[in-house]
């Protein structure tokens, strides 16, 4: 459980003045968390270090401006959707126009009247609680709670640019679970999607490193994500995922071993991979959709041959780049 004031929304205050600050924190204190900062590159350390839910900003900044600290979070993925509230003394139509043209959430005119800038950061933490709780639904399997497909494709191909950028290494795992349409049968569709929750947690359980991603990739298919992982830390994790459905111990009277069990296609692109080194930069612009698709298709291939090696073990294939045509 975290500490009740971990929970609380966090806020951060940028002004040159620091008795603005001052006055700000008075009336927000009783909302959030606050973090201050007296210069735009200052905040925008502080904001990378741990992105607020919502920022209050001095337009008029010696050293950088309200208006280039914006622009730089725009630029940053970690901190493009953090609600930013201008507080500013100039009252004309540009600085407003220029503000909103940036992303700016509102406005809040100098000299500050503390009631009206609570009720203003209250209304920009409800709308980013109501935002952030679409897109992790936009992002999650129902059934599951796992990251559908839409955020594994992303994923995928977001961590594949960077292996290739850095050469690090990446592997994936294409999980199927065995005889599930039997299972089906016999235990039913609701037992079915209990047993599809169970395989779930164990995914999610055996792949905790931060960077890796846990999907359902369909039906009673799963992908894992590895970043920063080579063939021989992928066979491991995928030990480890037999081990733990092995242990779960789900009864499946339709299959030869009484229990539930998995099938694990492994890909890794690592050292042993053709084209591991002297990437020639003008590859790196193929389009991110065949390249998730052909990604795949090298963990599928180790599946099937899981499958037809009789199931409840992994097969293995290597991934080689440029990827060889189909
Ligand atoms: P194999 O060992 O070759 O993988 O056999 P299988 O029966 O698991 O393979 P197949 O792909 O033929 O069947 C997948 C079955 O998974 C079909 C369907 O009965 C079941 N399934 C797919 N999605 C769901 C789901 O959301 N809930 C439930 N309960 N079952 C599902
Ligand atoms: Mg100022
Ligand atoms: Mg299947
Ligand atoms: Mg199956």
């Amino acid at each position: 459980m975290p500490h009740p004031e971990e929970r609380k929304p966090s806020i951060m205050l940028v002004d040159d003045d620091p008795t603005v600050i001052q006055v700000l924190s008075k009336a927000l204190t009783a909302i959030g968390r606050l973090r201050f900062a007296t210069s735009g590159a200052v905040a925008l350390r502080l904001a990378l270090d741990d992105p607020p839910d919502v920022m209050l900003l001095d337009a008029e900044m010696p050293g950088m401006t309200g208006f280039e600290l914006l622009e730089a979070m725009r630029a940053a993925p970690s901190l493009a959707e953090v609600p930013v509230i201008f507080v500013t003394s100039r009252s004309d139509d540009e600085t407003e126009a220029a503000g909103l043209a940036l992303g700016a959430a509102d406005f809040i005119a100098k000299p500050i009247r503390p009631s009206i800038v609570a009720a203003r950061v209250r209304t920009q933490l409800r709308l980013k609680t109501a935002l952030d709780r679409l897109r992790s639904l936009a992002s999650t399997d129902g059934l599951t709670h796992l990251s559908n497909r839409r955020l594994l494709d992303q994923t995928l191909s977001k961590e594949w640019l960077r292996a290739l950028r850095t050469q690090r290494a990446l592997s994936l795992l294409m999980i199927d679970i065995d005889h599930f349409k039997r299972f089906n049968d016999v235990y039913g569709h609701l037992q079915g999607d209990q047993a599809l929750i169970a395989v779930a947690n164990v995914l999610q359980a055996q792949a905790v490193r931060p960077g890796d991603c846990v999907a359902r990739y369909g039906g009673e298919e799963f992908v894992v994500v590895l970043p920063d992982t080579d063939q021989t830390g992928a066979r491991v994790v995928a030990a480890a995922i037999h081990d733990a459905v092995r242990q779960a111990a789900i009864a499946h009277s339709g299959s030869d071993r009484g229990t539930l069990s998995v099938s694990v296609g492994i890909a890794s692109f690592d050292s042993l991979s053709n084209g591991w080194s002297g990437l020639p930069p003008k590859d790196l612009s193929e389009s991110s959709d065949q390249t998730v698709e052909k990604l795949l298709a090298v963990a599928d291939s180790a599946l099937y041959a899981a499958k037809h090696g009789g199931r409840a073990r992994s097969e293995f294939a290597q991934i080689h780049w440029p990827f060889p045509a189909l």
